[in-house]
């Protein structure tokens, strides 16, 4: 019998405090940390840069901090479900 234990499933799931979610439009897979409702860290891989076509299609070429705003909208939806939490 396979049964899963939903302690481990999160211990693996989040790394440092920082769980990994992908973006709903572009699937770049990206780190990111609520530590307040208004903070939220995230944490962009190379490879997540090159498949986020809103980085890579230089939309926004002078914004400091790379964001995408479909991504945004994802990680609030992870929180709203509770898949993301506040730490
Ligand atoms: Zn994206």
């Amino acid at each position: 019998m396979n049964r899963i234990d939903p302690l481990t499933e999160r211990q693996t799931y989040l790394i440092g405090g920082f769980a990994e979610l992908s973006c709903a439009r572009c699937a770049a897979l990206v780190r990111v940390r609520k530590s307040s409702p208004q903070q939220t860290s995230v944490q962009w891989s190379t490879r997540a840069v090159r498949q986020c076509p809103v980085l890579t299609g230089n939309e926004q070429p002078h914004t400091p901090v790379p964001t995408c705003p479909d991504l945004r909208t994802s990680i609030q939806h992870a929180v709203r479900t509770g898949r993301l939490e506040v730490t």
